[in-house]
């Protein structure tokens, strides 16, 4: 078993694996193993420390890594000793302990989760109510950032009556704090905070805790360091991995210093740290390496590439954004064709500082017939057809949810207009009363609003009612696994939800309808998951609050949606492989063989609202540091010059050119050994080779183009492929800029 765990990792990873320190820190450069590290820690500590898997908790930064992790662990432990790991984002494994211990501290058995889609939908109505005149995102992210730094309203200070932006922040932040508590919601930063609260008052809910694990440490926050300190508080056993030179959460107030404190608070910390590379082409690595050190703030490091040079990394200018995303595209399918099977499409990944940037790639794939998905953009459950099923699930599993009952309550439209829903509110509001409970009232001719319903529409709202109540007492008769998707059903059913759909998105409905289809599925799918992983091992002494079958299972569901932030879309039931496009931020901890990042200019990155530089740079430097074999940059040059200048001297000063290539890849025999070498797969034969481009002369005629025409392997991979020339980085960039 030691040997099985301990095999392939080098002498530093053995030694951070098996170290006894209890407190243990291993920081270290992008694709140095840390995950790979902290993954086998865990399977270590249980195999050989006699560790509870039940009583492990690890923490990654998004849904995404910590399935990966899940899997990862699953191969290393085996399923049934992973499966009951605690092991999630901080914000589910805080929703965990908030279901089985929230009531010792007052929150409601069906809280219900508001994702910042709701909480923007809030403060908005909030804003139009009391006729104010902040900026709804702006007054969000005010109240996150605050409450991300463990302060209450409470903790503001007071400000006197000239202050109008403080006063109308604090009105808002007061509002926005009571229609949480009348809708039994809590909002991501409350998830923290309330779990913060539960722990310091009953430390005796992670008594049994043995080990703590913390993935991604430099992007913790004040709250989440406070959660590791009480989570950990029975046990001071804690593992961290992480990298300075990655944290890119600052905006959310992340705290590098986090990194100190832990060392002075746990002075028994022991430090490891890892050099050798194991992602990148050591090209690659170079170029990374030399725009992170620019940053003359950071200790130097070392790090070590264990890949050869393989290809330099392109910096590449076309015309506008345009052609800029058509290259794009036109250089993953030559990429895709030249490499001879070596280079699937899901080997591909497009990274964009900001995630407008998608539009014009996603129509460059598309058009080009390369099939993507996207990643911490709009997410399959942020699409409209689906918010409003799980918005009519949410107000089924608890319907006193004023946001969910909301946001269904006129749709499909029920005829019941904006004026009647204020007054709706605003009797609910003076009668203490949920909107839900309000609307039961009246439908009964219990409560008759000043200006009274229409016929039809107190009808229409008769049968919401109807539906809701239905679907509640359904439940408790349901298999609490099949309860999601029967439930979908019900409301599709009595919605006339296809009918719905067709008359209001006569283009798209069928694809609208295939997501509902989807949902279901999904719905189905994920409660074949672990059951188990939602219990936290049993604690003498403190009672659990008891599960109560279906509505748990739904409950569980639909936090399982909303805490899902970067689950991307392609969860689509079809598994051809796809490019990736995504957000630098949520390609954290991730790689792909081939990574392109756009749109490279002042303005785009260094983002124009960012004041961090350093920060923005580390992005650059996270984002490049994803590639495994090939990296690309690109930029428009309709960008003004001052842009183009000072993004370039700023981030990639001519310094850093000796490091780029003008030209794309050459796929010679070369580039394609290398590739094979630094993702560890076999050598496409000749004949695969001869055979990917035979299949592709007779057919495509813009892959035509990019094939010789006199019989030749592949002479024209090498030219631009649309016949620009590059920045020549011999000369002074200025000269270079005013001559294209
Ligand atoms: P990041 O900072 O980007 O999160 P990381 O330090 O967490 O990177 P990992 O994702 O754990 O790095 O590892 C990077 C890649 O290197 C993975 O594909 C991993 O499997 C591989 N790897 C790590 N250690 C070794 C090793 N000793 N031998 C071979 N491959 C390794
Ligand atoms: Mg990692």
């Amino acid at each position: 078993m030691e040997a099985q765990l301990l095999d392939g990792l080098n002498a530093a990873q053995r030694a951070a694996v098996t170290s006894p320190a209890p407190v243990l820190q291993v920081l270290a450069p992008p694709g140095s193993g840390k995950t790979k590290t902290l993954t086998c820690r865990v399977a270590y500590q249980i195999a050989h420390h006699g560790l509870n898997p039940q009583n492990v908790i690890c923490c990654t930064f998004t849904i995404k890594a910590s399935r990966e992790m899940r899997e990862r662990l699953r191969g290393l432990v085996g399923c049934e000793l992973e499966a009951k790991l605690v092991l999630g984002t901080f914000h589910s494994i805080c929703r965990r302990y908030l279901v089985a211990y929230g009531h010792l501290i007052g929150i409601p058995k069906a809280f219900g989760i508001a994702d910042s889609s709701d909480s923007l939908n809030i403060i908005k109505r909030i804003i139009k109510r009391l006729k104010l005149s902040i900026e709804p995102k702006a007054a969000r992210s005010k109240i996150s950032s605050h409450k991300a730094r463990g302060k209450t309203l409470e903790d503001l200070p007071k400000t006197s009556q000239k202050h109008v932006e403080k006063q109308e922040f604090i009105a808002v932040f007061h509002e926005y704090e009571t229609a949480l508590a009348t809708s039994k919601l809590l909002d991501y930063d409350d998830l923290l905070l309330r779990c913060v609260d539960l722990l310091r008052a009953y430390p005796g809910c992670v008594s049994n805790v043995e080990a703590l694990l913390i993935d991604e440490f430099q992007d913790t926050n004040v709250v989440q360091f406070e959660l590791m300190k009480l989570l950990a508080s029975a046990s001071r056993r804690i593992t961290i991995v992480g990298d300075p030179d990655q944290s890119i959460y600052g905006f959310r107030s992340a705290e590098i210093e986090n990194l100190r404190r832990m060392k002075a608070f746990y002075p028994e910390t022991v430090v490891i740290n890892l050099e050798e590379n194991y992602r990148s082409a050591s090209s690659v690595l170079r170029l990374a390496q030399d725009v992170i050190e620019q940053d003359t703030n950071r200790p130097p490091k070392r790090l070590k590439a264990t890949h050869c040079h393989g290809t330099k990394p392109v910096l590449r200018r076309l015309p506008n954004p345009n052609e800029e995303a058509l290259w794009i595209a036109s250089e993953i399918k030559r990429m895709t064709v030249m490499a001879g099977g070596l280079l699937l499409h899901s080997d591909f990944a497009i990274l964009l500082r900001s995630a407008f940037l998608s539009l014009l790639i996603e129509k460059a794939l598309a058009s080009s017939g390369i099939p993507y998905r996207m990643v911490g953009g709009q997410r399959f459950f942020d699409r409209i057809e689906i918010r409003i099923i799980v918005d009519y699930l949410r107000t089924i599993s608890h319907p006193d949810n004023n946001q969910a009952f909301l946001a269904i309550i006129n749709v499909p439209s029920r005829k019941v207009g904006e004026a009647s829903i204020a007054e709706l509110i605003k009797l609910g509001e003076e009668r203490n009363l949920s909107l839900w409970t309000v609307v039961q009232k009246i439908v009964c001719g219990d409560l008759t609003p000043e200006k009274k319903l229409s016929k039809p529409s107190e009808q229409e709202l008769r049968r919401l009612v109807t539906l809701i109540k239905t679907a509640r007492q359904k439940m408790d008769s349901m298999m609490p696994a099949a309860a999601p998707s029967k439930l979908i059903d019900l409301v599709v059913k009595s919605l006339d939800f296809e009918n719905y759909l067709k008359k209001k998105y006569k283009d798209d409905h069928e694809d609208r309808l295939e997501n509902v289809k989807e949902l279901v599925t999904h719905a189905s799918e994920v409660l074949l998951q672990p059951s188990n992983e939602d219990q936290l091992a049993q604690i003498d002494g403190i009672e659990q609050q008891p599960s109560d079958g279906a509505h748990e299972v739904l409950a569980q569901f639909l936090a399982n949606i909303v805490l899902s932030t970067n689950v991307n879309n392609s969860e689509d039931g079809n598994d051809k492989p796809r490019v990736t496009i995504s957000t630098i931020h949520s390609s954290k901890g991730l790689e792909w063989p081939v990574v392109f990042i756009p749109a490279v200019y002042e303005g785009s990155i260094p983002h124009s609202r960012a004041d961090d530089t350093d920060e923005e740079r580390r992005l650059l430097y996270v984002a490049m540091t994803r590639a495994q074999a090939l990296l690309t940059l690109t930029f428009p040059l309709t960008q003004s010059r001052d842009q183009l200048e000072s993004s370039l001297t700023q981030f990639l000063p001519p310094k850093v050119h000796r490091h780029l290539a003008q030209v794309g890849p050459l796929f010679n025999d070369k580039t394609i050994a290398d590739i094979a070498s630094i993702l560890r797969r076999p050598l496409p034969s000749q004949e695969d080779l001869v055979k990917s481009l035979e299949g592709i002369t007779g057919g495509d005629s813009q892959i035509d183009d990019l094939w010789p025409s006199d019989g030749s392997r592949r002479p024209l991979a090498m030219l631009p492929t649309n016949g620009q020339m590059l920045p020549d980085f011999g000369r002074p960039l200025g000269e270079v800029l005013a001559a294209g």
